[in-house]
Protein backbone atom coordinates (compact mmCIF):
# COMPACT_ATOMS: atom_id res chain seq x y z
CA UNK A 1 0.00 0.00 0.00
CA UNK A 2 3.03 2.46 0.95
CA UNK A 3 5.05 3.12 -2.37
CA UNK A 4 7.15 5.57 -3.73
CA UNK A 5 4.60 7.93 -4.34
CA UNK A 6 3.75 7.99 -0.38
CA UNK A 7 5.46 9.87 2.47
CA UNK A 8 4.73 9.12 5.85
CA UNK A 9 5.03 11.88 8.29
CA UNK A 10 5.15 11.07 12.30
CA UNK A 11 3.78 12.60 15.13
CA UNK A 12 2.55 15.74 13.28
CA UNK A 13 0.95 17.94 15.98
CA UNK A 14 -1.72 20.51 14.62
CA UNK A 15 -5.19 21.45 15.87
CA UNK A 16 -8.19 21.00 14.85
CA UNK A 17 -11.06 24.25 14.04
CA UNK A 18 -13.81 24.43 16.63
CA UNK A 19 -15.96 25.75 13.40
CA UNK A 20 -15.34 24.35 10.11
CA UNK A 21 -13.48 20.75 11.88
CA UNK A 22 -10.61 20.88 9.68
CA UNK A 23 -7.04 19.74 11.07
CA UNK A 24 -4.23 21.96 10.23
CA UNK A 25 -0.44 21.60 10.94
CA UNK A 26 2.41 23.24 10.23
CA UNK A 27 5.74 20.67 8.93
CA UNK A 28 8.49 23.31 9.48
CA UNK A 29 9.43 27.12 9.76
CA UNK A 30 7.73 29.24 7.82
CA UNK A 31 5.30 26.53 6.66
CA UNK A 32 1.55 28.56 7.47
CA UNK A 33 -1.10 27.17 7.16
CA UNK A 34 -4.90 28.34 7.73
CA UNK A 35 -8.03 25.99 8.44
CA UNK A 36 -10.94 26.57 5.20
CA UNK A 37 -12.75 28.81 7.45
CA UNK A 38 -9.98 30.93 7.84
CA UNK A 39 -11.14 31.17 11.66
CA UNK A 40 -7.24 29.02 12.52
CA UNK A 41 -3.71 29.39 11.40
CA UNK A 42 -0.82 27.31 12.22
CA UNK A 43 2.88 28.13 11.62
CA UNK A 44 5.99 27.58 12.71
CA UNK A 45 6.82 23.79 11.67
CA UNK A 46 7.42 20.82 14.46
CA UNK A 47 9.75 22.36 16.85
CA UNK A 48 7.49 24.53 17.97
CA UNK A 49 3.75 25.12 17.21
CA UNK A 50 2.57 28.54 16.95
CA UNK A 51 -0.97 28.67 16.11
CA UNK A 52 -3.74 31.82 16.25
CA UNK A 53 -7.49 31.86 16.51
CA UNK A 54 -10.43 33.92 16.00
CA UNK A 55 -11.55 34.46 19.99
CA UNK A 56 -15.31 33.84 18.75
CA UNK A 57 -14.31 30.49 17.37
CA UNK A 58 -12.79 29.63 20.20
CA UNK A 59 -9.81 27.49 20.69
CA UNK A 60 -8.84 25.10 18.57
CA UNK A 61 -8.07 21.63 19.84
CA UNK A 62 -4.16 20.39 19.44
CA UNK A 63 -4.11 16.98 17.84
CA UNK A 64 -1.39 14.70 17.09
CA UNK A 65 -1.54 12.18 14.05
CA UNK A 66 0.86 10.22 11.79
CA UNK A 67 0.00 11.86 8.40
CA UNK A 68 0.87 9.90 4.95
CA UNK A 69 1.23 12.24 2.16
CA UNK A 70 0.74 11.16 -1.44
CA UNK A 71 3.24 13.08 -3.64
CA UNK A 72 1.34 12.65 -6.82
CA UNK A 73 -1.74 13.94 -5.75
CA UNK A 74 -0.61 16.54 -2.66
CA UNK A 75 -4.22 14.58 -0.69
CA UNK A 76 -3.16 13.48 2.76
CA UNK A 77 -4.60 10.95 5.13
CA UNK A 78 -4.22 11.38 9.20
CA UNK A 79 -3.80 8.37 10.86
CA UNK A 80 -4.66 8.38 14.29
CA UNK A 81 -1.07 7.44 16.40
CA UNK A 82 -1.55 4.36 18.00
CA UNK A 83 0.18 4.31 21.34
CA UNK A 84 1.46 0.87 22.37
CA UNK A 85 1.75 0.36 26.04
CA UNK A 86 4.17 3.36 26.65
CA UNK A 87 4.43 4.67 30.24
CA UNK A 88 3.82 1.64 32.75
ZN1 LIG B 1 -12.06 26.75 10.51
Amino acid sequence: MIDENYRLIKNVTGVRCPRCKEFIWSLYRHDFHGCSCEACTVDGGRDYLKFSFDPEVGMPTQETYDILFNLKTGHSTLLPIITDGEGG
